[in-house]
């Protein structure tokens, strides 16, 4: 189209003007042809008519041109520059676009170019929102995935977050430990770990890929997997380094849309780094805090679970207890069976003196055959009662070393808080040792407090 100034409607105005005058100079032509006497059809006033008409209705067709067309493109205009400064006021803040159609979109009132062109201008909007509203879920995840160090509890926290954004019933998180997969989070299932041997979850992991299982709703499925029917269960293997290190299984009584599955690569993955991260660091903590040989804590982090128990005692002003045990003779056995039946007993000693504790209690291994338990929340007759029943269970233990079984005693000093005057966790370790050492002056095989 040959452009005569800057504005397209200046043009069309020139155009549309044009024509109208061209239209009134051949007017008269026209009126002479089909017999208007030549005096009035060449005359200057017939002309004149005939031209004005012209440019006339070229005035008539612009400003009708201005008025449909010219005010589609304004409000089309409009709506571009107030979503644009929608984008701006929320870019880096992750956001999502508050877009509703009325708000944002065009009307589409018209088959031709306007129509398609406010189509056009409607599905970039929703897509906008579609890829802001990503952005948004995929911001708050990363700092749900960073806020979490415990392996169980970030599972936790992803399996909902994933469920919630693509809005489904069921899943699990199963996590590979020692060469086994353990259910770390579940939600919406009812036999989450019958998924530990699934075919299909083991196909997914050896072959590192996604698959998914179709349920039709016809297909007979044989127990229960979740509390509703499934329609599609999805496995997306976590993988770090080409390694596998668990499966995400989502569950839905829906069809799934196939771009959950980029969505799905997009999370596992970032996923794989935290979850690497969250079992590296609880073996760095385990390693940090765990005796080898025992299983139990070390000296430094049972000490150190002493000390923070013993300020939430003081503080809440409620009981602890303590007791400081040592093997008896236990230089004999090392003597008459060896080391390594020595270090049997040693296990055995710990093993059977955990299983008397409850849950919160604490028990560490402070060094060759000496022991020490912390008991939350435990009175003086609670501390005795307790040491009296370790005591007693290692007393009745036997460990079999071939044909031969093993006995063993401790000796245990006991010490309590508040009820004794004891000022910080090191008096309270300095009353048990006292009393350790009274218990061995006097005989062994006893608590004493
Ligand atoms: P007591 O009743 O007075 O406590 O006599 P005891 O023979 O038990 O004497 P003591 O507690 O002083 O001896 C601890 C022994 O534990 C000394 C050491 O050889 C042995 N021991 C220390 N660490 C280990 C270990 O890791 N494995 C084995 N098997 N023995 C250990
Ligand atoms: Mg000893």
């Amino acid at each position: 189209m040959i452009r005569i100034t800057k504005r397209v409607f200046s043009d069309l105005a020139i155009f549309m003007m044009g024509f109208g005058m061209l239209v009134g100079i051949v007017f008269p032509f026209f009126m002479a042809l089909l017999g208007m006497s030549a005096a009035i059809a060449f005359s200057w006033w017939f002309f004149t008519v005939c031209i004005l008409a012209g440019l006339f209705v070229g005035a008539v067709n612009i400003l009708l041109a201005k008025s449909i067309v010219g005010q589609r493109l304004i409000l089309m205009a409009s709506k571009m520059q107030q979503v644009e400064q929608h984008l701006k006021e929320i870019s880096g803040k992750g956001e999502e676009m508050e877009c509703t159609p009325e708000a944002c979109h065009l009307p589409i009132d018209s088959a031709d170019a306007i129509g398609s062109s406010s189509r056009a201008f409607n599905s970039l909007v929703d897509t906008l929102g579609i890829s802001l509203q990503l952005e948004k879920r995929m911001r708050s995840y990363t700092s749900m995935l960073t806020s979490h160090l415990e392996t169980a509890e970030l599972c936790k926290s992803a399996l909902s977050t994933l469920l919630g954004m693509f809005d489904l019933e069921g899943g699990a998180i199963l996590v590979e430990e020692g060469g086994a997969l353990k259910v770390q989070a579940s939600e919406g299932l009812i036999k989450q770990s019958s998924l530990k041997e699934n075919a299909v979850v083991l196909a997914s992991l050896q072959k590192l890929k996604r698959m998914s299982i179709d349920l039709p709703d016809d297909l007979y499925v044989d127990g229960v997997l979740a509390a509703f029917r499934p329609r599609v269960v999805v496995i997306q293997p976590i993988v770090y380094k080409s390694v596998s290190l668990g499966a995400i299984v989502l569950a839905s009584s829906q069809e799934i849309g196939d771009e959950i599955g980029e969505t799905l690569d997009l999370f596992s993955s970032s996923f794989a780094l935290a979850l690497h991260n969250a079992v590296t660091y609880a073996q760095i903590q385990q390693l940090a805090a765990v005796d080898p040989l025992t299983g139990i804590y070390n000296r430094r982090f049972g000490l150190s679970r002493l000390h923070e128990e013993f300020v939430r005692s003081v503080k809440q002003n409620s009981a602890i207890g303590l007791l400081m045990m040592d093997a008896d003779k236990f230089k004999e056995i090392n003597d008459a069976y060896g080391h390594t039946v020595g270090d049997r007993v040693l296990q055995s000693i710990a093993s059977t003196a955990r299983r008397q504790l409850r849950d919160g209690d604490i028990i560490a291994r402070l060094g060759g055959d000496e022991f020490m338990v912390v008991l939350i929340g435990a009175n003086r007759s609670d501390t005795i009662t307790l040491g009296e029943s370790i005591r007693r269970s290692i007393e009745e233990k036997r460990i079999k070393w071939g044909e031969q079984e093993i006995r063993i005693t401790v000796s245990i000093g006991a010490a309590s808080f508040p009820e004794q005057d004891i000022t910080g966790e090191e008096g309270l370790i300095e009353a048990a040792d006292r009393a350790l050492y009274l218990v061995k002056e006097s005989g062994r095989n006893r608590v004493t407090i």
